[in-house]
């Protein structure tokens, strides 16, 4: 059953131009997040098969030998090139690269081996070319990475597999079949395959956009994480403290739970620096931020270089009793690690100091300096009252 009818020479016209002026295009636009080699293959598969449709168009007019056999030839090579192209946008894929190596060369020993009528141009290139579409479906679906529209591909290029198959069993059954013989299931091949033209086109440059995307993602990831940790000691620094703290206090005041605010303070640390020289002050600085490590295990625990031998830790739902707890076993923690201090007025290892503060926000005036004001004040009784010792109250 037709129901409409395309002139063929039309629409082979029409795929001459379109692939030569998707090659024209993408060869002015220059693209530094696809492999130089990929866009290559892409280019050159568009050319090669704009150039077969315009020999397929003038089946009749020249040779067969050109028209069909190198026509056919280019034609299987231009959708290898292209499909190998959308499928590496990723990464170069070297198996692909040899499974369509051997396709194509197996494809045109049997045309050039076999095809002596026409139905049978129809049927040796429809079972290649659905090979190759069929070959792109696969690779999305089973690729790891997901996408709507890799989904979309897949099953276009399914369409376009199953229609291709229908139209080369078509030609298998009727000898009189012919390239320019308007039949449904060819109609539909023609006009399917300008449609993938088109769809190839823009999936091909699609796809790279996603993967520049994604690409930016993981780099603004990684930016974001820079910009919150101290570069020595990998805790969190000022920046993300200032968020994690602001953000505490109103969630803490919206459910009406304790937050807590710990400052500690390495003792004569200026001493040790003096004594041992900054490579050793900076060691000292690393081991301890690892020792706090130790003792705030929870993912909602954020520890922090707040200054130089300063460090501040936030404690959401923390009472004071708890967060006395852990402050003492943070200060006990740093007296275990055996630093020897040989400068310091209170032990001959480094000690700390702390200061340590909860409370429920319950008003404005419960506040980020609040907290900062009221636990400094701890730590600052702590050190007036001797060092290596926690002020809770
Ligand atoms: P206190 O017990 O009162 O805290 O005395 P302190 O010497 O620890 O305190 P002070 O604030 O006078 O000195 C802090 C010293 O910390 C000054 C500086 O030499 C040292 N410091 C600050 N930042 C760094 C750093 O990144 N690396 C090293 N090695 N030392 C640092
Ligand atoms: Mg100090
Ligand atoms: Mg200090």
């Amino acid at each position: 059953m037709i129901f409409f009818e395309i002139d063929m020479t039309t629409v082979l016209i029409f795929l001459f131009f379109g692939n030569l002026a998707t090659a024209g295009l993408l060869a002015i636009y220059s693209s530094d997040s696809v492999a130089h080699r990929t866009y290559l293959q892409f280019l050159a598969g568009k050319l090669l098969q704009g150039t077969s449709w315009m020999l397929l168009a003038l089946r009749g007019k020249i040779p067969d030998v050109f028209s069909a056999h190198v026509g056919n030839s280019l034609l299987l090579v231009g959708f290898a090139l292209e499909a190998l192209a959308i499928i590496s946008v990723e990464k170069p894929r070297k198996k692909w690269e040899t499974f369509y190596a051997i396709i194509v060369t197996v494809s045109i020993i049997v045309f050039w081996g076999f095809a002596r009528q026409s139905n049978q141009y129809v049927y040796i290139s429809s079972a290649f070319a659905a090979l190759m579409f069929l070959s792109v479906t696969i690779f999305f679906l089973r690729d790891s990475k997901k996408s709507v529209l890799r989904y979309s591909l897949s099953v276009i290029y399914a369409v376009s597999c199953f229609i291709l198959l229908v139209r080369g069993t078509n030609a298998f059954l009727h000898a009189d079949y012919k390239l320019m013989s308007n039949e449904f299931s060819q109609d539909l091949t023609f006009l399917s395959t300008y449609f993938l033209m088109i769809i190839s086109g823009s999936s091909f440059l699609l796809l790279q956009r996603e993967r520049t995307d994604e690409l930016l993602r993981g780099v603004n990831q990684e930016l974001d994480q820079l910009a919150h940790i101290d570069g020595l000691t990998s805790l969190a620094n000022r920046r993300k403290f200032s968020e994690h703290l602001t953000y505490g206090i109103l969630e803490s005041r919206r459910r009406a739970e304790p937050l807590a605010l710990i400052m500690a303070d390495i003792d004569f640390f200026k001493k040790y620096n003096d004594h041992y020289g900054h490579v050793y002050g900076d060691r000292c600085l690393v081991q301890v931020a690892q020792e706090l490590k130790q003792h705030c295990r929870r993912g909602t625990d954020l520890i922090v270089r707040y200054g130089g031998e300063e460090f501040a830790i936030v404690l959401i739902n923390t009472d004071i009793t708890q967060a006395c707890q852990i402050a003492e076993s943070i200060r006990n923690g740093v007296l275990g690690l055996s630093i020897p201090h040989a400068a310091s007025d209170v032990s001959d290892c480094v000690t700390l100091s702390l200061g340590v503060f909860s409370a429920i926000p319950v008003s404005n005036e419960h506040d980020y300096d609040w907290y900062i004001i009221e636990a400094d004040r701890r730590l600052y009784e702590a050190k007036h009252a001797g060092r290596d010792q926690c002020v809770c109250r």
